[in-house]
């Protein structure tokens, strides 16, 4: 029940072989594969095993759609910032020294992706990306009159002079790429952010007019029903067990059942490794936990306009309708409830520090998500060298961000389209 109303595309009206495409996984990279694909004349289904969509890591998000800020956490210098924070009782990664040979054969081509020429071609290729969903966004919300809590600008915080050394080549990088930015001082920020305050230490602040904030869940759900209304099929509730190769294409196993499709695209978040690995499709790819925080708002004057980073403990501050959403900490080895308590307590004090009479953060609603990070930071989008399998995945921290672009070009490589910006860089082919 495919309806006119469809976002105007320069290949809509252009023809091709209709598809039966299966897309795995209902997060926003998910939902937003399976939008685009309908709208190109696919027929869809899209399985999701919790019940609704957006409920793993879409859920966590702490909602900058932020091409300008996004970047990778691999930046020249990081490494010893991150070696200098590990044992303070606040920390923007949570480390436990140990044996893991993944983890460090993952880090040793992290560290070689902080070198600055390989951060400058990353935060290039994830600008190139965020840019381009966020004017496809811009598009969807325009088209389909979508309100999902937009607050517009992004002000990165600098409490000292080292973090603001940390971000020089991203500042110059801006400059390049001709990205609208104003590095401001003190008065600047307070300025931009009137309840910013006053007895916290800021050496200086990044403004990025053009990046915003928006509620990832509730974009996800309003996409939802308007995917469902030009056709696509969404089975809640079902975990995919297996991708099998066909002679038709691939099939899915499901509660024990083959499904034939012509073409799945897996954006299982987490889970995509699962299901890739017995294809035999490898990445370097390692889960990272990354936990957030939602608080009421009890004194609106006092509360932050829009988005902030506080870029000493990584975390990101944004204000969501009624509430403040903290998020931040990337842990990299297995959980405890040490290393969550210490998590809490960093989004806590990243939150009180800048804004303390905003609202009650020890009664926050904690949780956390986790996602496959790959040492570039970049997602990887579109096929796999198994033929009819293609992947939606490891969009790092600025997942929401890519997210309609990401989910657009990979629609169009499914249906055989040039995509409508250079995927070089973002696709398997970077891996050889
Ligand atoms: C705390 C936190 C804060 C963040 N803040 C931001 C931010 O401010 N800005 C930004 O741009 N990004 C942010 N991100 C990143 C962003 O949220 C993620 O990159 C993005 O949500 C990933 O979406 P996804 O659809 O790929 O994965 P997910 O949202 O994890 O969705 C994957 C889905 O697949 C389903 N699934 C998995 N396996 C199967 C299976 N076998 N069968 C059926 N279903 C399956 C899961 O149930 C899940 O619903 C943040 C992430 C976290 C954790």
């Amino acid at each position: 029940m495919r309806q006119a109303r469809r976002v105007p595309d320069k290949h809509s009206q252009v023809d091709q072989v209709t598809k039966q495409v299966a897309v795995i996984g209902g997060g926003i990279s998910g939902v937003c594969t399976a939008f685009f694909l309908a709208d190109a004349g696919h027929d869809v289904v899209l399985i999701e095993r919790h019940q609704n969509v957006a409920q793993e890591s879409s859920f966590a998000s702490s909602g900058l759609v932020a091409p300008a800020y996004a970047g990778p956490s691999a930046v020249p210098g990081m490494p010893r910032r991150i070696l200098s924070a590990l044992f303070q009782s606040e920390s923007p990664v949570l480390l436990k020294p140990g044996l893991d040979r993944a983890l460090w054969r993952w880090a040793r081509r992290w560290v070689a992706e902080c070198d600055l020429d390989r951060y400058r071609i990353n935060r290039t290729r994830l600008q190139r990306l965020g840019l381009y969903s966020q004017g496809l966004l811009h598009r969807m919300r325009e088209y389909y009159q979508l309100d999902y809590e937009q607050a517009q600008g992004v002000l990165q915080l600098f409490r000292t002079e080292k973090d603001l050394k940390l971000a020089e080549p991203g500042i110059a990088l801006l400059a390049e790429n001709g990205i609208p930015h104003r590095q401001v001082d003190t008065d600047g920020a307070r300025a931009i952010e009137p309840a910013l305050a006053s007895d916290t230490a800021l050496a200086g602040a990044l403004y990025l007019p053009q990046d915003e904030a928006g509620n990832c869940p509730l974009f996800a759900r309003r996409i939802k029903h308007i995917a469902a209304d030009i056709g696509v099929q969404f089975h809640f509730g079902r975990r995919v067990e297996r991708i099998e190769q066909d002679s038709r294409g691939v099939a899915l196993l499901i509660d024990g059942q083959r499904f034939p499709v012509d073409a799945v695209v897996v954006a299982a978040g987490a889970d995509s490794e699962r299901l890739l690995q017995p294809l035999g499709v490898r990445l370097p790819l390692y889960p990272v936990r990354q936990y957030a925080a939602a608080a009421l708002i009890r004194n609106f004057d006092n509360a932050p306009k829009a988005a902030l980073a506080d870029e000493a403990y990584k975390v990101e501050i944004a204000r969501l309708g009624s509430r403040i959403r903290l998020s931040g900490v990337a842990q990299l080895t297995p959980d405890s409830a040490s290393l969550k308590e210490r998590a809490m307590r960093t989004l806590i004090k990243a939150g009180s520090d800048w804004f303390p009479d905003a609202a009650g953060y020890a009664q926050a609603n904690f949780w956390s998500g986790v996602r496959l990070v790959l040492p570039d930071g970049v997602p990887v989008l579109g096929p796999t060298p198994v033929r009819d399998v293609y992947i939606n995945m490891a969009q790092a921290e600025s997942g929401w961000t890519m997210a309609v672009g990401a989910g657009k070009l990979v629609s169009d490589m499914v249906s055989g389209q040039a995509p409508d910006i250079d995927a070089d860089g973002l696709t398997m082919a970077r891996y050889g």
